[in-house]
């Protein structure tokens, strides 16, 4: 075939496959250009991004922009809403029957992919008649620059491996935190303000835009869906058989097929694992949320401008899914979070399983290994003359490894003030105590845990925890906290609340005075008292002689004989090693 009969054919192919109901993108006017299709490896900046959707908030009646709470960087989050029934309330829209779609850019400054793409569907959205039908059901509210701080440090280099764009802002905020770790500890205005902006929209749908690193491969898109196995059943049903087929499809239409985002241990061709998106992500956080959430994370080494478009088309991919399946979506998360609040059990915690595999075609380049001439060592490369398409293992199945039974309530002491405001922040529905109270309650003793040695994101993290629930009569103090569960949000108020979940407020370190005694005693001085309770405690004693009998170090050690007996006497201290939530069962 001549290359003019072969590029016919392409163009005819295209023209086929690409365009059907899609919407093709209008040339905008000159002063409607975003900095990015002026110059396609120029990412907007902080304030261009703002002063860019400032001019549509003028232009155009259907879109705002408004602060919305604070950030580490002095400046506002801002929020853009863009509603074509102009009334930009989430109560009104949701009373309509319509979806939300909750859209988060540069939460990691240097993959900016989003922040572009998503000021560039705005505009069609509002100039565009045939794309404003998107909106027909739909609210989309985008965040335009998340981790301002981190985006005001920009610079050209701190993403070694990242093939565009010219300027980018660094990972870190203004305090050197990764925000995609601060959805629930929330160390960060920034993180404050998102908690209270996704509980006033309670989205449908949650998009957060990132670009990937790693392993070299063809596609220029890759797709963390939030963990099937970690979602309410009926969602999860819904977004692994309804949108994410629809999703692969229409993006392999527009010409930026994906493949799962390409988590391996070695080389993608030795099989890929879906992400465990804990609660500290931001599409966990969603999910805790029965929230359908997304990390799209486009491929670093692919052209910016690439990467750009691949974001822009998955986004008009999902409000196409959501303009056409929006009543179905709505009842599925309105059903399957009334589920979860009427179960009696639910996991906490989750592990990947390497036997359950599911094979996925994926197109890749032939890795090989060659001397470095810089170590002399062996290294690998990846060969771009060798694509190839093959099948590949991909591990997706989840189990949960921690079921707790729920509780009726819990119990906050109202000391626990950084518990109490995130919970607010969460729409979480608490009462106070009206008069000091005994209540019958199961308090946690804390058997075990381990701790990070080194600093992760601001915090020793706890984890392993291990605890014996106590039931027991405890004076409950007017003005503390009861929370009912039974709640929209009892998904929140469980992983955040019970100690063993790898994202609680105790494994962040929300309680970490309990882990330290306050009192102690001088051995000389406690020995007659030692003496006494023996005498007067036969079970005591008895238990004391089968500890000496059976642990020879025990039997040798005088400080740990006089402690057993004083950490079974009165003098103990009831708050060391005490989870201080408590259940009311
Ligand atoms: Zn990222």
């Amino acid at each position: 075939m001549t290359s003019r009969y072969l590029t016919i054919l392409l163009v005819i192919l295209f023209f086929t496959t690409s365009c059907g109901t899609k919407k093709r993108i209008t040339s905008s006017t000159e002063d409607m250009k975003t900095p990015f299709e002026i110059n396609d490896n120029h990412s907007a900046t902080y304030e261009e991004a703002i002063a860019y959707y400032n001019l549509l908030s003028q232009k155009y009646n259907q879109i705002i922009t408004v602060p919305f709470g604070l950030t580490d960087s002095g400046f506002p989050l801002h929020e853009v809403i863009i509603d074509k029934d102009m009334v930009f309330d989430p109560e009104v829209s949701k009373s309509s029957g319509k979806v939300i779609l909750l859209v988060n850019n540069a939460i990691h400054p240097g993959e900016p992919c989003g922040v572009d793409a998503s000021m560039m569907l705005a505009r069609e959205l509002l100039e565009n008649k045939e794309w404003a039908e998107l909106l027909d059901q739909t609210v989309i509210v985008i965040i335009p620059f998340y981790n301002i701080s981190g985006g005001l440090n920009r610079g050209s280099y701190s993403r070694a491996n990242q093939n565009g764009p010219e300027e980018y802002g660094f990972r870190g905020n203004a305090q050197n935190l990764d925000l995609n770790r601060d959805f629930i500890k929330a160390d960060t205005r920034n993180a404050e303000s998102f908690n209270r902006l996704f509980n006033k929209w309670d989205p449908d749908v949650f998009i957060d835009n990132h670009t990937s690193n790693g392993a070299d491969y063809q596609y220029v898109i890759t797709l963390i869906a939030t963990q099937k196995d970690k979602l309410q059943k009926d969602i999860s049903k819904y977004m692994t058989r309804e949108m994410l087929p629809e999703l692969y499809k229409e993006m392999k239409n527009d010409g930026y097929e994906m493949t799962p985002y390409v988590f391996s241990r070695g080389t993608p061709d030795e099989g890929i694992a879906g992400f465990l998106d804990l609660p500290r992500y931001s599409s966990g956080y969603a999910a805790m949320n029965h929230t359908i959430s997304f990390m799209p994370e486009t491929h670093m080494l692919k052209p910016f401008k690439d990467r750009v478009w691949s974001v822009f088309y998955f986004m008009e991919n999902m409000l196409h899914h959501l303009n056409e399946n929006y009543e179905e979506i709505i009842k599925v998360r309105n059903k399957g979070r009334k589920e979860y609040a009427s179960a009696k059990e639910h996991d906490l915690s989750w592990t990947l399983d390497f036997d359950e595999t599911d094979e996925i075609e994926f197109k890749g380049y032939e890795a090989g290994y060659k001397e470095s001439k810089v170590t002399g060592q062996s290294r690998l490369y990846y060969d771009r003359d060798k694509p190839f398409t093959k099948k590949i293992p991909f591990y997706n199945t989840y189990n949960s490894t921690a079921t707790i039974k729920k509780p009726k309530a819990y119990i906050i002491p109202q000391a626990y003030r950084k518990v109490i405001e995130r919970l607010k922040w969460n729409n979480v529905v608490m009462e106070r105590v009206e008069s000091d109270t005994l209540i019958d309650v199961v308090q946690y003793k804390i058997d075990n845990y381990e701790s990070r040695k080194s600093p992760y994101e601001g915090h020793y993290l706890h984890y392993n925890v291990e605890v014996t629930p106590v039931e027991k009569e405890m004076l409950i103090r007017k003005g503390d906290y009861i929370i009912y569960t039974g709640q929209g949000k009892d998904r929140y108020v469980i992983e955040t609340l019970e100690p063993q979940a790898p994202d609680s407020f105790f494994a962040w370190n929300f309680m970490d005075g309990v882990l330290m005694s306050k009192e102690y005693f001088s051995s000389y001085v406690f020995e007659e008292r030692a003496e006494e309770l023996l005498k007067k405690d036969r079970s005591l004693r008895r238990a004391f002689e089968k500890k000496k009998d059976e642990d020879e170090a025990f039997s040798k050690d005088a400080r740990a004989q006089l402690r057993f007996i004083y950490e079974r006497s009165p003098h103990y201290e009831q708050q060391y090693m005490h989870y201080p939530i408590l259940r009311i069962e």
